[in-house]
């Protein structure tokens, strides 16, 4: 599928990962739904989509997909009459050992990485079964690994991954195809949401060349660069996959 002209809901649009994948869609073409909370974020967002391409038919809608998941899809419908491609990529992340976390970290982690995923696939499903379209998911090597002190987040995240693989099943004979892609630490705002310092970011950042066998952290761009392959006819055979975007990491292992 060319990406031109095709409609793309993009979760989480107001920053980091989703902000960079929206201007990459403007810039294939593609008519862009940019979903956020934060208002000003999201207007700042739409101003790269559009310099990315200043003919780019953009919607911006202000919904948090834990409770909007229904009007977002409804809004997309009503002003482009279809859709093409949903990137469920908002998330959230909090850290926190067993002992030391409560339910309330789960439910937060679970309605916006799960739960809000599961709604906002349950109402895109039929319109991209008339479009022939697809969804991608933004999952986390978390998924695919273990890690201390994060376990709240890792299940979430291997949850989402087992849903992609099951709503690809799902959805293959209807021809709509379902992937993933898995990053590792890509520098985004989402370290400093989580609490750490600008100083706890830069060691954090710096240890991180230690964890990624490429040595370095990711980029924005490097994701959006694998959802687009994801959403475009280039992977046309690929479904049910999770791919990770992580300079290698996933198959590190301390010794
Ligand atoms: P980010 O810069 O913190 O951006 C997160 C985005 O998600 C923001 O646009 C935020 O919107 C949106 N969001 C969160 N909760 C939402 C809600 N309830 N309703 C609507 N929007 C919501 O983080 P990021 O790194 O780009 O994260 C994007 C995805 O990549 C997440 O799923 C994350 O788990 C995954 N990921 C990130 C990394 C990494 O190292 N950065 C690694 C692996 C996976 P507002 O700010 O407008 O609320």
């Amino acid at each position: 599928m060319s990406l031109v002209g095709k409609v793309v809901i993009v979760t989480g649009a107001s920053s980091g990962i989703g902000a960079s994948a929206a201007e990459a869609f403007a810039k294939e073409g593609s008519k862009v739904v940019l979903v956020g909370r934060n208002v000003e974020n999201l207007k700042a967002a739409e101003a790269a989509c559009r310099a990315a391409n200043s003919k780019a038919e953009l919607l911006s809608i202000t919904a948090d997909v834990a409770v909007d998941a229904e009007r977002i899809i409804n809004s997309t419908i009503e002003r482009f009459g279809q859709l093409d491609v949903l990137v469920n990529n908002a998330g959230i992340f909090e850290v926190g050992g067993i002992l030391d976390i409560d339910v309330d970290q789960f439910d937060r982690i679970f309605n916006t990485n799960v739960r809000a995923v599961f709604l906002l696939t349950k109402y895109a499903a039929p319109h991209l079964i008339k479009s022939q379209g697809n969804i991608v998911n933004v999952s986390s090597v978390t998924g695919i690994r273990a890690f201390p002190g994060i376990s709240t987040y890792c299940a979430s995240k291997a949850a989402l991954d087992q849903f992609t693989r099951c709503i690809a099943l799902d959805l293959a004979p209807h021809n709509v195809r379902v992937n993933s892609v898995n990053p590792g630490v890509i520098a985004t705002d989402i370290h400093r949401r989580r609490g750490l310092t600008p100083e706890g970011i830069k060691e954090y950042y710096e240890r991180c060349k230690k964890t990624h066998a490429l040595g370095r952290i990711g980029e924005p761009s490097e994701v959006a660069d694998a959802i687009i392959f994801f959403a475009s006819d280039k992977s046309s055979f690929i479904t049910a996959a999770t791919l990770p975007i992580d300079g290698g990491k996933h198959a590190m292992c301390p010794r």
